[in-house]
């Protein structure tokens, strides 16, 4: 039975001064898929989040998508807003473009990111002839444009570029270097590979924080993709208890929620006080989670 003082200790995190919480959105794409964006932002935006990021679409598709949602978001909400940017297929001076129109709409939190090429993270990067040679090269980029927020990806399973843990880690820490605030990680459904990354990161010299993405698994069949997509891997055990859970939604929510709930309440008894959401555009998980962690409207 759990302890009841690690229940109270889980209680009181709101009274902790340290819990940060940030939300990743997508540029949404129709009407009905924009009205669901604002919708879960106003319920998500009374949690006091850090920041709500919002992505860029690969190359750079989504670029005026991500820019008015984060200037409608900076203006309208009262929250910070965090503009994420690919360097991948444009130049510097493209690049830049788009970093002073973020700051021109008085956003100063960036997510910089490489970017995978059209055919996928499985395929080699090129960069472009005149552009950044990866998101060191952007942080240091986005640097010299002014002073900016910046965050930078991280790996807990290692970037599937990535030759070995020594390339990985010493890539981080040249982000870092460059000038990054903070990482923020890939999905991750194992503690312990979260874990040992982060030992490892501090073992490397790496202070700056770095923050869990956790990933809400509204539909296992849709994050299983995203999943393998990325590089991120699903243990048996996860597999296992969403088996059979297609045509059963209500199951399916339940066990997401619960699943959801352990990773966060686990990693917050490991100390963890910094949390980052991938929403997918939805409140309802992320709202039950940051309850759990303390954090109410
Ligand atoms: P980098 O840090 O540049 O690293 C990529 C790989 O290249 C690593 O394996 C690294 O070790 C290797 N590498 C870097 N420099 C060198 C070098 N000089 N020599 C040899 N190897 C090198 N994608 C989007 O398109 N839009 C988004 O909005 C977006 N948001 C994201 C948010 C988060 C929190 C995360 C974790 C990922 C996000 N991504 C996004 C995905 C990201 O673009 C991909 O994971 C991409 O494959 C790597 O980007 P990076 O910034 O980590 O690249």
């Amino acid at each position: 039975m759990l302890d009841d003082n690690l229940r109270a200790s889980r209680k009181t995190a709101d009274q902790r001064p340290d819990l940060q919480l940030s939300f990743e959105f997508f540029p949404p794409k129709t009407d009905a898929m924009e009205e669901r964006f604002w919708d879960s932002i106003t319920r998500l935006a009374p949690l006091s989040p850090r920041f709500v990021s919002v992505t860029y679409g690969a190359g750079g598709s989504t670029r005026e998508r991500t820019l008015r949602m984060v200037r409608r978001i900076t203006a309208d909400t009262g929250v910070a807003a965090a503009a994420h940017l690919t360097c991948v297929g444009a130049t510097r001076a493209e690049v830049d473009a788009v970093v002073q129109g973020y700051a021109a709409a008085g956003v100063t939190k960036i997510v910089a990111l490489r970017g995978d090429p059209p055919e996928g993270v499985g395929q080699p990067f090129t960069p472009h002839p005149e552009g950044y040679q990866n998101a060191a090269d952007l942080v240091a980029g986005i640097r010299r444009l002014g002073d900016f927020d910046i965050s930078v990806a991280a790996y807990p399973e290692k970037h599937p570029q990535s030759a070995d843990w020594d390339a990985d880690i010493d890539n981080l820490k040249r982000k870092i270097d460059a000038g990054a605030t903070r990482a923020i990680t890939q999905m991750f459904f194992s503690n312990t590979d979260f874990l040992r990354y982060l030992e490892r990161a501090r073992k490397a010299g790496i202070t700056a924080p770095i923050v869990p993405g956790i990933q809400p698994i509204h539909s296992f069949k849709q994050i299983s993709g995203f999943a393998e997509r990325c590089g991120a891997s699903i243990p048996g055990w996860l597999a296992e208890r969403f088996e059979g859970l297609e045509d059963d939604p209500e199951t399916h929510a339940l066990v997401a929620a619960a699943v959801a709930a352990e990773q966060v309440t686990e990693l917050l008894d490991e100390g963890v006080t910094e949390f980052h959401f991938y929403t997918l555009n939805r409140s309802n998980l992320v709202l039950a989670l940051a309850r759990l962690l303390g954090r109410r409207p």
